[in-house]
């Protein structure tokens, strides 16, 4: 039997038409071979951050169970990215679609390609707070709980609602 993962997927897009876009993003990580979509949070809204004058995000996290391997998810997120985010003329501008590892089980890697848990994840308001949302007991590979004591950076502004998740139900469990 293939060992089967949880992990925990960031989502962010502030460019065009950000549900839809997080909705998008989030059948293509459920169409992966060996990859589920088990949980999605609220979708919060977010100050833009980095100093660059740029529209507000739409930040969203997913809970995944996931066959196999972290380097193989980050390369298929790449994928989606790739997929979804070309945007004619704008090579530097804001994302359509960024994706992010947050928690692969209770691996903790650090290559030049992949770094788990997501290094700057506890310092973001926007990770931070629909992870506990859905995973109010999650830890760090250390065993260390996550809070929302550090997360100062990537205010959060609002709450814009649910995404459909794949799956069905608004959880993706129905
Ligand atoms: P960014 O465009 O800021 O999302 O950075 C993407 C780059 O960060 C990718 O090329 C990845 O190889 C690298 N990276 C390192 N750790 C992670 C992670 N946990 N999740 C997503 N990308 C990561």
């Amino acid at each position: 039997m293939t060992a089967v993962t949880r992990a925990y997927i960031g989502l962010g897009s502030n460019l065009g038409d950000r549900l839809a876009t997080l909705e998008a993003a989030l059948r293509a990580l459920d169409a992966l071979p060996g990859v589920r979509v088990v949980t999605v949070s609220s979708v919060y809204e977010t100050e833009p951050w980095g100093g660059v004058e740029q529209p507000s995000y739409a930040n969203a996290v997913a809970a995944l169970e996931v066959g196999g391997d972290p380097l193989s998810l980050l390369r298929a997120c790449k994928e989606i990215e790739r997929a979804l985010g070309r945007e004619s003329g704008v090579r530097y501008g804001p994302r359509t679609i960024d994706l992010d590892i947050l928690l692969f089980g209770d691996e903790a890697l650090g290559t030049p390609e992949l770094t788990v848990p997501h290094p700057r994840m506890l310092e973001r308001e926007f990770v931070v707070r629909p992870l506990l949302e859905i995973a109010p007991r999650a830890t760090l590979p250390d065993g260390r709980t996550i809070t929302a004591e550090r997360a100062t950076e990537g205010r959060v502004t609002g709450v814009l609602g649910r995404l459909r998740a794949p799956g069905g139900g608004p959880d993706g469990t129905g």
